[in-house]
């Protein structure tokens, strides 16, 4: 499904992606976690072309990542993206932030994209927000309708950068249970995060980052119970 090979990446000097492999099998759950500045966010705006790497490899589904055009605007809507910002579009309802891309890119007729908006909506439990503008929306509520906005794409995968990280506390199990039930539901994800508890409850393997390298990767059970790098331990002894 998604296959990153020997990737590297550099800012000016700043070598921030160093051989970073990395493949994610279809229903897979990849959680991302790592110190700051470690390359999580990197490695997810490469992956759907936010940012071009250096060397090594991208495939989604077997095919290299199209450089530009519209082959970039379908991979976009394949690598569906939520990131820590509510990025929706101010000055648009909900509802018309969820149909603007199936009826653009997908060429999805309007009534068709609005009745699955609707579903998405209710399925992330905003169905009543649908004609609300995101600044009528709570934090947790303009997170769900921006999940809801990638899923209108269909995407094939699902990259979430900290979307919870921006939210009060009693917001962010809205979002985590939206997030569980869409990888019970099998949806590759691939989710940075330092939500430990999603981590056991929906990863299907942990990836830990530092330094711009994948330095673990192991099932949360066995990674929680026993990191093998000093750098994990580290890391978990400072969050959990
Ligand atoms: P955090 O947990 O703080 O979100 P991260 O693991 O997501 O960190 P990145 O945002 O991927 O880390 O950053 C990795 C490195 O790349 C850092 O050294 C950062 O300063 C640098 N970097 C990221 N984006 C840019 C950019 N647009 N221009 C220059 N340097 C950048
Ligand atoms: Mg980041």
């Amino acid at each position: 499904m998604v296959a990153v090979r020997g990737l590297q990446k550099w800012f000016g000097t700043n070598h921030v992606l160093r051989d970073v492999d990395l493949t994610v099998a279809t229903g897979e759950v990849v959680v991302v976690i790592g110190p700051s500045g470690s390359g999580k966010s990197t490695l997810c705006r490469c992956l759907n072309r936010l940012e071009v790497a250096g060397e090594g490899s991208i495939e989604i589904d077997g095919r290299p990542l199209p450089a530009e055009g519209r082959d970039l605007a379908r991979l976009r809507a394949d690598v569906g993206m939520v990131f820590q910002s509510f990025n929706l579009f101010g000055h648009r309802t909900v509802l018309e932030n969820i149909t603007l891309g199936p009826t653009r890119v997908r060429r999805i007729p309007r009534a068709r994209a609005q009745a699955e908006a609707r579903v998405l909506l209710d399925r992330v439990g905003i169905a009543d927000k649908a004609d609300a503008y995101p600044a009528q929306l709570s934090g947790g509520q303009q997170q769900r309708a921006a999940i809801a906005r990638a899923l209108a794409m269909r995407p094939k995968v699902m990259l979430f950068d900290e979307p919870t990280s921006a939210l009060d506390p009693e917001m962010v199990n809205e979002v985590l249970d939206v997030m569980v039930s869409l990888a019970a539901d099998g949806m590759t994800m691939i989710v940075v995060t330092h939500e430990m508890g999603f981590a056991r409850r929906a990863a299907d393997r942990v990836v830990f980052m530092d330094d711009g390298r994948i330095v673990e990767s192991a099932g949360p059970e066995e990674f929680f119970a026993a990191p093998r790098s000093e750098r994990a331990r580290d890391f978990l002894s400072k969050i959990l």
